[in-house]
């Protein structure tokens, strides 16, 4: 920047020296000449009045001699007169014969007008001019008395040859001073320069210098060079103070964004600006996040979102959230994207055996050895977030790439990917207690059956599936019999262990997919889903019945008891369209099991019906 400012001065300079010289040069040259053709007019003049004077006085035999000496004048290299044809034709008788010397003496002869050149030779320059003697009739001097031609006929003509090799001296010792003044001015401006202007252009340099770093986040004081004027050393303060307060600021803005965050950014080559702009990015899109998930009705919509911020916004392809629950030992895959979970045969089953949820740490794949030895697959990489809901329930993402700059990658997002996890723990932890307090509601605080409002909840929402489905439901209502005898002899807490083993005995005699609901006090029901018939679900009754009655239960110090159920069968929709008719159905079955000596299952049958002995 410096240097090209000098050199363009420089180069200015120069140029407008040799305008200036060039066009003084050639005003020189013009007004020599002029004054040269200028002389020549005046010694014509003379010349032409010295003629007249010979001419009047009748001594024209002296013309030569007069000539002669006119061409000694200083400057006048040559003098010579040219006589034209109207004067020779006039005078014939003439001695002095003066015919044109060149076309240049016949041109003016013919045109009557003045005419120059110049001849430029190497060491010396002249100009040429012709002035033509034309015949007037004026007051002082009347050409036609002697003459006897009309007004305004050229006579004659002088050439005069002046010498103006000065002119050319002059100038080319100006062009001496002119290149000795450049000269003197393009060092006297280059030493100014250095003085005056270095310094500016110096702060100059270091302002742009400083202005570019900033952008970059290295914020530089600056240091004014010597030589600058008060006005810009205060500019220069001032610059420093702005930089000083914009660096303060930019790094406090960071510290709290970081600490907000709950990081630490540990590269060297920073910039608080754009960091704290990624961050503060970051945080608004952390804001939308929670603002959504807070609106999120169920726990499988917040781990939907969550699947969407890993794949769409850190670009994760593969990974599963799973959640351990370490008081129970038990494990829940709730969502696969892509393929991850490499550890699955290990994990699945035994979920103690998750690192990441047992250290209570992240775990991750490291070069020359494997943190978790369950993961199989060698080829692969991953990163195993663990992330507490609440005291015994993690949630562990198991995060899976195919190259190690893909795990890079994930390794330095794991921040903000942790930022997404931490909002997310306690919706979920939410969801999981509500799910929780939901599934309680419906469920028989003693046997831990389903309950009748749980009944009243799946028959409404459930049996239209199944009836679109062309499932049948077997459904048996038990009653176990004599029961209140158990409770008279052997009191209450034998009564509820009496229960608590049939529920047992339920649980394990029908399928998983059967629902065991406790319908009353010692009356349970038994929906036996997508049974193919009636003689299987007959089948399965007389199973239960037979079960019970085999089963043995230890009342006190060694005494055994041995119960029996009634059983009724009705089946939906084979007996009614509505549910309630069919579960009022199996009840009469049950009434005439009861009334039929107890012990038994009795399918439910029309007849039964009109038979009842309601008191
Ligand atoms: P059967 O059904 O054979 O006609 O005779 P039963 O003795 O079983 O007849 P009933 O249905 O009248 O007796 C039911 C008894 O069950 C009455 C009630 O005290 C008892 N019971 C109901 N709920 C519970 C419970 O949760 N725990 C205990 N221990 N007893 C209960
Ligand atoms: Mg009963
Ligand atoms: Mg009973």
């Amino acid at each position: 920047m410096k240097k090209n400012i000098t050199l363009y001065a420089v180069i200015m300079i120069i140029m407008l020296s040799v305008t200036i010289s060039l066009f003084s040069l050639y005003n020189l040259r013009k007004t020599g000449i002029e004054s040269a053709i200028h002389n020549a007019q005046s010694i014509s003049e003379v010349v032409k009045s010295g003629l007249t004077a010979h001419m009047i006085n009748g001594n024209m035999d002296q013309v030569e001699t007069f000539i002669n000496s006119t061409s000694h004048i200083k400057n006048v290299d040559e003098l010579w007169l040219v006589r034209s044809k109207h004067l020779n034709e006039q005078f014939p008788e003439s001695k002095l014969s003066h015919p044109p010397r060149d076309e240049f003496d016949e041109k003016v002869l013919k045109t009557g007008r003045i005419h120059h050149y110049i001849e430029e030779g190497i060491t010396n320059s002249s100009v040429r001019v012709t002035i033509p003697y034309n015949a007037v009739a004026e007051k002082g001097i009347d050409c036609l008395k002697c003459h006897n031609v009309p007004q305004g006929t050229t006579l004659g003509a002088v050439s005069i040859v002046l010498d103006i090799s000065t002119i050319k001296e002059i100038g080319i010792e100006s062009i001496y001073v002119i290149l000795v003044l450049i000269l003197t001015t393009v060092i006297l401006f280059i030493l100014i320069s250095r003085r005056l202007i270095n310094p500016y252009l110096t702060l100059f340099d270091k302002f742009k210098l400083n202005v570019n770093q900033a952008t970059n986040g290295k914020f530089k004081r600056i240091n004014p060079p010597i030589g600058l004027s008060k006005e810009m050393v205060k500019l220069t303060q001032e610059y420093n103070n702005l930089i000083q307060s914009f660096e303060d600021t930019a790094i406090d803005i960071d510290k709290k964004l970081q600490g907000y965050v709950g990081y630490e950014i540990s590269s060297k080559e920073r910039n608080p600006l754009k960091d704290s702009k990624e961050i503060i990015n970051n945080l608004s899109n952390l804001y939308q996040f929670k603002k959504q998930i807070e609106l999120d009705n169920t726990k499988e919509e917040i781990y939907n979102r969550l699947a969407e911020v890993l794949l769409n916004k850190f670009k994760i392809k593969n990974f599963s959230f799973i959640e351990l629950d370490m008081k129970k030992y038990k494990q829940t895959k709730i969502k696969e994207v892509g393929h991850s979970l490499y550890c699955k045969d290990t994990i699945l089953n035994n979920p103690e055996l998750c690192r990441a949820a047992r250290t209570k740490n992240d775990v991750m794949s490291v070069d020359f050895h494997n943190t978790c030895p369950y993961f199989n697959n060698d080829e692969k990489f991953y990163y195993c977030f663990h992330v507490d809901i609440s005291q015994n329930l993690y949630l562990i993402i198991n995060c899976v790439s195919d190259t190690k700059e893909e795990l890079e990658r994930i390794k330095e997002q794991t921040v903000f990917v942790k930022s997404y996890l931490k909002e997310s723990a306690p919706s979920i932890e939410v969801k999981i207690l509500m799910n929780a307090l939901q599934e309680s509601a419906f469920r028989d605080g003693l046997t831990g059956l389903y309950n009748r409002k749980f009944l009243e909840e799946y028959s409404k929402k459930m049996l239209p599936q199944l009836k679109r489905d062309n499932k049948k439901v077997g459904l048996l209502m038990l009653d176990m019999d004599h029961f209140k005898a158990v409770n008279d002899e052997y009191g209450h807490d034998i009564g509820d262990k009496v229960l608590k083993e049939l529920a047992r005995i339920l649980n394990e005699t029908v399928r998983e997919s059967d629902i065991i609901i406790r319908y009353g006090g010692e009356e349970f029901m038994v929906l036996l889903i997508g049974v193919t018939n009636e003689t299987n679900a007959l089948n399965v009754a007389k199973k239960i019945a037979n079960n019970v009655r085999e089963n043995e239960i230890d009342v006190y110090a060694g005494a055994k008891l041995r119960k029996t159920v009634s059983i009724g069968l009705s089946m939906y929709p084979d007996d009614a369209n509505s549910f309630d008719s069919v579960i009022k159905n199996a009840d009469i079955a049950l009434y005439e099991a009861k009334n039929s000596g107890r012990d038994k299952v009795v399918r439910f049958k029309e007849e039964q019906i009109s038979s009842i002995d309601l008191f």
